[in-house]
């Protein structure tokens, strides 16, 4: 199928962007690398009449260590992340999910900003912020603001997203020595959208583990922690932390909630292997 007739234009920078936004409100959207949006807008589930190309703008693609975070720019392209020697080093967790997104020629193109964004519930990186307890850097036509992820993620591909307001970062906490992480995910082929998958994060303690943070993908309308389940991995015992598991998945065309439910317990024993054992 083809999108219905649009307008495009292209942003050089944040400021103009945002304008643009402003003024023509729910009728534009922004075009980052167009691996989703496109899909949406030949499909007909969108029809905007302007698109807001925003690749031009400078200084929206950087990877950097910022004291003890990482900051990762809105247009750093997921290839771009996967190959960053500061990813790879600072945030293993990042690194364990970038293969999992789709394909290469996806990820040469499909951005980081534009994952947090369009804020599918079966997508990697959602999760993985979440896991991180990160923070989503805005900017509107009233300025800068920060989100936390976990208040970030409101619903199906509902975000804390103004409408005139764009990602511009995403900030994280840099692994240090203690930092443990955890990733699996089950999907029908690899590079498909997960049927379910896990982000795990905690804190090596001795023998133990402090601030377990369990975000599962492809079982809600947005990633979803797993409290009950994280108090009990804290206290070491996996098969407890399986029976304490507090999700509610619904059927999708992938699966039944019940079998959701119980490939989640089969992540959720691979995840806690790797957060007790420090071997992702
Ligand atoms: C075949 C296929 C398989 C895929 N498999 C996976 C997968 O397994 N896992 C996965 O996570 N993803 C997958 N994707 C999606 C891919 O990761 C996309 O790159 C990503 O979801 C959106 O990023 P984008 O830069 O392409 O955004 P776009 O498609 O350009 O935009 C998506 C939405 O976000 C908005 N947006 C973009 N950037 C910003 C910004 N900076 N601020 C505010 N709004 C913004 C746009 O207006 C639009 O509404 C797949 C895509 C395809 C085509």
């Amino acid at each position: 199928m083809k999108p219905a007739a649009f307008a495009y234009t292209r942003a050089r920078t944040l400021k103009e962007a945002v304008t643009l936004l402003a003024r023509h409100k729910d009728d534009a959207r922004l075009l980052a690398g167009g691996q989703s949006l496109i899909a949406t807008l030949n499909m007909r589930l969108s029809a905007p009449e302007l698109l807001i190309d925003i690749n031009g703008i400078k200084g929206l693609d950087g990877i950097a260590k910022k004291g003890k975070f990482i900051e990762i720019g809105a247009l750093a392209r997921h290839a771009q992340v996967e190959r960053s020697d500061i990813i790879s080093k600072h945030a293993p967790l990042i690194a364990l999910a970038m293969p999992h997104i789709g394909h290469p020629a996806i990820r040469n193109r499909g951005t980081f900003g534009g994952s947090i964004a369009f804020a599918d519930p079966a997508a990697e990186l959602p999760a993985c912020v979440l896991a991180l307890g990160g923070e989503i850097a805005i900017t509107g036509p009233r300025g800068k603001r920060k989100v936390k992820a976990d208040a970030f993620f409101k619903g199906l591909f509902e975000t804390a997203l103004r409408p005139q307001e764009m990602v511009t970062a995403v900030r994280i906490p840099a692994a240090d020595k203690n930092t443990r992480v955890g990733f699996a995910e089950l999907a029908r082929r690899h590079g498909d959208y997960a049927i379910v998958g896990l982000a795990g994060t905690a804190r090596a303690t001795g023998k133990a583990l402090a601030d377990v943070r369990l975000a599962f993908f492809g079982v809600g309308a947005t990633p979803v922690r797993a409290k009950q389940a994280e108090v009990a991995l804290a206290a070491g015992n996996i098969d407890a932390a399986v029976d304490a598991l507090d999700l509610d998945p619904h059927d999708d065309v992938q699966a039944t909630g019940k079998v959701k439910k119980h490939l989640a317990g089969v992540l959720l024993r691979r995840v806690a292997r790797q957060l007790l054992e420090g071997r992702p």
